[in-house]
């Protein structure tokens, strides 16, 4: 098990418990690590505190003393501790939208159904009339995609990846 500390776009901080790192990346991707608070899944890990180190041009620990001479403020607990986002380069603004279309996603998908690797197969059997027409979501390889754009069917790439339902865990 591995413990990271996580950080949601509304700002809070919060753990969680995967198997491995890689568990991490795969959960997060699929949105799954959701907020216990506001239950955002635009979560990221929050970069930890730095170790305070000494600063260069502090003079050197004079080694009778004992204590390292580090300059840890006795207020540590005090408000405005720097916490950053792992992926920085995203604005509040961007997790906000990322937010919103997780969230739109996720209620698109309420209505739909899962047929995995079918996709092409029942789109077009639907687009022929084959077949009743519902929402449907699954895999289709970019080639697939394009096939099908160009036998005008309507498809439309899921800004999220979906963790296909019984590969959950
Ligand atoms: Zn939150």
């Amino acid at each position: 098990m591995i413990v990271f500390d996580l950080l949601c776009d509304q700002g809070h901080r919060f753990e969680g418990w995967f198997g491995s790192s890689a568990d991490y990346e795969r959960q997060q991707g699929a949105g799954y690590v959701a907020c216990p608070q506001c239950g955002s899944v635009a979560v990221g890990k929050a970069v930890m505190a730095p170790a305070i180190g000494r600063k260069g041009n502090q003079p050197a620990v004079d080694a009778s003393k004992g204590a390292p001479a580090v300059s840890e403020p006795a207020t540590s607990s005090a408000p405005g501790k720097a916490v950053a986002m792992a992926r920085p380069a995203l604005t509040p603004e961007a997790l906000q939208m990322m937010h919103a279309l997780a969230t739109m996603q996720k209620k698109a998908l309420e209505s739909s159904r899962w047929v995995g690797g079918r996709f092409a197969e029942d789109a077009r059997a639907m687009h022929y009339g084959e077949r009743e027409h519902e929402t449907i979501h699954g895999q289709a390889t970019p080639e697939e995609a394009t096939a099908l754009v160009e036998e005008g069917i309507a498809v439309m790439p899921l800004p999220f990846p979906v963790v296909p339902p019984g590969q959950a865990n």
